[in-house]
C-alpha cells in the first residue's frame, strides 16, 4: 500500500464517524452503494445467492446492521436473523450465515447480546447451517472470542469467528482457536486500530497473514482466506500445491460486488469460493469501509453518478 493510499484509507475511515460526511453520503450514496448491497429484502438476497450459486460459488448471508443504540433493535435483528436462518434453509441455496457481535448488543448488555447470537446459531444448528461471528473493532476482541468459546461450550458447534491478521495478538489466537477446533475466516483487518494493538505496515500484514494461513494448512484445519489480493491468492494456491494439499481443504473469500469475474474464475478453476452477501438498509458504514479499502471503489462510484 503506497503512502497516499494509506491516507486516503485513514481519511475515509475518520470521516466514516462524521455527521456532515454521513449526512451527504446518505443523500448520494444509497443508490451507489447498491453495487455491494445484494438488495434490501432477505427475498431479493437470496435470489442473487441463487444467481452465484448456479456459477459454482457459495454464500455466506450478512443482514446490515451495527452500531445500534438500543436493546430492542438488537432483538429486531436476531428475529431477522432467524428469519434469515430459515430462509436459506427452505430456499436450499448454499449459504452459511454472518452476523456482527455489536448488532445483536454486545456493546450495550454482552449477555443479553450472548443470548441474541446463541439464539441465531441454535436456529441454524437445527439446520445444519453455520454461523460466522464477524470481527469489528479491537475493544470487542476478546469479548467475541469469548463469545464463540462459550457458544461451543454449549454444544453450538456450527460457530465460528474470524481473525485479523493487522492485531499483534492474532497469531497467539489463532493457536488458541485452532487446538479449541474453532473454525476461522482469515482477514487482514478493516477497521482503523491504534499502533499499540495493530501493525501499520502493509508488509508486516502481509507476513501475519501468511503465517495464519501456513498455521491451518499445516496442521490439516479447514481455511478460510477472506481477501482480494492476488498476491495471498497465488500464494496460498502455491503454498497448497506445493504440499499436495487438496483445493477442497481450504476456501477463498470474497465481497459481493468486488473482483466477480475473479470469484467466477476460481471457480472455475475448481477452487471453493464463497462470496459474502450483505443485504437490507443499513448499509452505511459497511460501504464506507469498502471505499476505505480501495481507492478504485470510490472512482467507480463517482464514474456512476455521472451515468
Ligand atoms: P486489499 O488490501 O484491499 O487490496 C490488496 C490488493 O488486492 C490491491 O492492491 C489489488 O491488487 C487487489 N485488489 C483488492 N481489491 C480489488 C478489486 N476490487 N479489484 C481488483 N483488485 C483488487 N474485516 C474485518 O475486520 N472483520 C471481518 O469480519 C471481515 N470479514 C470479511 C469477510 C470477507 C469475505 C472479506 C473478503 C473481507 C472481510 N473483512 C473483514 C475485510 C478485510 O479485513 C479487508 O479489509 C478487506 O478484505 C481488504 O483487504 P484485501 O486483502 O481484500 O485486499
Amino acid at each position: 500500500m503506497s503512502v497516499g493510499t494509506e491516507l486516503y484509507r485513514k481519511t475515509l475511515l475518520t470521516v466514516a464517524g462524521n455527521k456532515a460526511v454521513e449526512n451527504l453520503s446518505l443523500k448520494y450514496g444509497k443508490k451507489l452503494a447498491g453495487k455491494f448491497i445484494a438488495g434490501n429484502t432477505l427475498e431479493e438476497a437470496l435470489e442473487e445467492i441463487r444467481v452465484l450459486n448456479s456459477k459454482g460459488i457459495m454464500a455466506t448471508l450478512d443482514h446490515l446492521g451495527e452500531g445500534i443504540t438500543h436493546l430492542r433493535e438488537a432483538a429486531l435483528y436476531r428475529d431477522e436473523y432467524v428469519r434469515l436462518v430459515e430462509g436459506i434453509a427452505h430456499s436450499g441455496v448454499d449459504s452459511n450465515v454472518s452476523l456482527k457481535p455489536t448488532q445483536m448488543g454486545l456493546a450495550l448488555d454482552p449477555e443479553e447480546g450472548y443470548q441474541n447470537i446463541r439464539a441465531v446459531a441454535a436456529r441454524a444448528k437445527e439446520h445444519e447451517l453455520f454461523v460466522r461471528i464477524d470481527m469489528e473493532d479491537s475493544p470487542f476482541t476478546q469479548a467475541t472470542l469469548d463469545i464463540v468459546r462459550r457458544l461451543h461450550a454449549e454444544g453450538l458447534d456450527n460457530s465460528g469467528t474470524v481473525l485479523q491478521a493487522y492485531l499483534h495478538r492474532t497469531e497467539e489466537d489463532t493457536r488458541d482457536m485452532i487446538r479449541e477446533g474453532i473454525r476461522l475466516r482469515l482477514v487482514k483487518g478493516a477497521y482503523k486500530e491504534p499502533a499499540s494493538v495493530a501493525y501499520q505496515n502493509t508488509s508486516e500484514v502481509i507476513h501475519q497473514f501468511k503465517t495464519m494461513i501456513r498455521h491451518h494448512l499445516d496442521q490439516g484445519v479447514y481455511t478460510a482466506v477472506a481477501s482480494h489480493d492476488d498476491h495471498i491468492i497465488n500464494w496460498t494456491k502455491q503454498y497448497a500445491k506445493d504440499r499436495d494439499i487438496s483445493p477442497e481443504a481450504f476456501e477463498f473469500q470474497m465481497l459481493y460486488g468486488l473482483r466477480m469475474s475473479e470469484q467466477e474464475r476460481l471457480a472455475q478453476e475448481g477452487y471453493r469460493i464463497r462470496c459474502y452477501v450483505p443485504y437490507g438498509t443499513m448499509w452505511y458504514p459497511y460501504y464506507t469501509r469498502r471505499l476505505a479499502e480501495k481507492p478504485a471503489n470510490l472512482w467507480m462510484v463517482v464514474k456512476n453518478m455521472f451515468r
